[in-house]
């Protein structure tokens, strides 16, 4: 027996001593023709097998064989863009060449309760192919457990420290994660112990921000800023360049977005953390969430004129395509899909009409 596959039997065997029966909470997607397997997280973390961390892996695997890519969504739940825009992808499109690995809600434990911002409920229903169907809006942050406290500041295993104690729930600032260290570190340890056996080549993790406008507070009467960091693709500064590349791509269907790199020091941030300790090439997308803004009041994450669902979800979706359709390019292998609406359809047809 080999010793990676001795730590995790050992692991396994000391998780399972604490563990419930099953995981909790999952979000509704229904899986198209393209899904070829479904594996979970705690395939890549025995820690969080039972656990309320553990979620679903989708596997969509084409007939000829080719790269590896993975996508993840729902890292921080109520940036509902991502989770939608992966629905989509697993319930309309099919891979033909490579395969590609999809987990549609990365912080099930996080979407299983409502954002602590207070804004949007937790249940959001719409009216898709298949009739009403609820989307959840969840919390940014893992919930604490029942007599648990956030620290003081959190601490990441480098020396890192962010003045924010909660921050040790937020999954997107403890890569690469610790195999039985807390959920978030566990999380982020299945995810790059994923990247590291299924060789993948190429990652994208799926985020949405603070909306950029200013926002009145009639509570107060203060305006506040909106936030920079919406409509950008994030990257490690060795792949800076190809950022750039499918940003130029992106320009001439309609989708501006602005390249920005990983901050080096700025530790425990998915891009950060897969570019220094994989071979694997990671991005990071933002749309805009009006809801997202501290202090906004009476924000609709899905109808704002501004940035509506449909407008959000079209941009991941063709930062998908954007993405996959330069696998080749960037890793030497290419990953080829089919069947993805693209900005224009959703336009036309709606973000609703695309999910079963
Ligand atoms: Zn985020």
């Amino acid at each position: 027996m080999n010793l990676r596959r001795f730590c995790g039997l050992a692991a396994l065997m000391l998780c399972a001593l604490t563990a419930p029966a099953h995981s909790a909470f999952q979000i509704d997607v229904r899986p198209g023709y393209g899904v070829t397997g479904r594996k979970w997280l705690s395939d890549y973390n025995p820690c969080l097998r039972g656990t309320d961390y553990d979620t679903p892996v989708f596997v969509m695997e084409g007939r000829e064989p080719g790269g590896t890519a993975f996508l993840f969504a729902g890292t921080h739940p109520r940036e509902i863009a991502g989770p939608v825009s992966a629905a989509i992808l697993l319930e309309n499109a099919a891979v033909s060449r490579g395969t590609l690995f999809v987990i549609p809600c990365l912080n099930v434990a996080g979407m299983s309760v409502p954002d602590a911002l207070g804004q949007v409920p937790h249940e959001l229903i719409v009216e898709t192919r298949g009739g009403k169907r609820v989307l959840y809006y969840g919390d940014r942050r893992i919930p604490l457990k029942a007599g648990e406290s956030d620290p003081a500041e959190f601490r990441h295993p480098s020396g890192y420290t962010h003045p924010d104690g909660s921050e040790w729930r937020n999954v997107n600032r403890n890569y690469p994660g610790v195999q039985d260290g807390t959920p978030a570190q566990m999380v982020c340890f299945g995810v790059m112990e994923l990247i590291r056996r299924e060789n993948i080549g190429t990652c994208l993790d799926v985020h949405e921000a603070t909306a950029p406008e200013s926002v009145f507070d009639p509570r107060t009467g203060k305006t506040h800023p909106g936030g920079t960091l919406s409509y950008s693709l994030i990257t490690h500064p060795k792949y800076i360049d190809t950022a750039i590349e499918m940003i130029f791509d992106l320009e001439e269907r309609g989708v501006n977005l602005k390249p920005e790199q990983s901050i080096p020091g700025f530790r425990g941030i998915s891009h950060f953390e897969i570019g220094e300790g994989t071979a694997c090439v990671p991005f990071l997308s933002e749309t805009p969430n009006p809801a997202q803004n501290d202090h906004a009041v009476g924000a609709d994450p899905l109808n704002d004129a501004r940035h509506p669902i449909a407008e959000r979800v079209a941009i991941q979706l063709e930062i998908f395509r954007e993405w996959l359709g330069r696998c080749g390019e960037i890793t030497g292998a290419p990953v080829e899909l089919t069947g993805l609406p693209d900005k224009s359809q959703i336009e036309l047809d709606g973000v609703w009409a695309w999910l079963r």
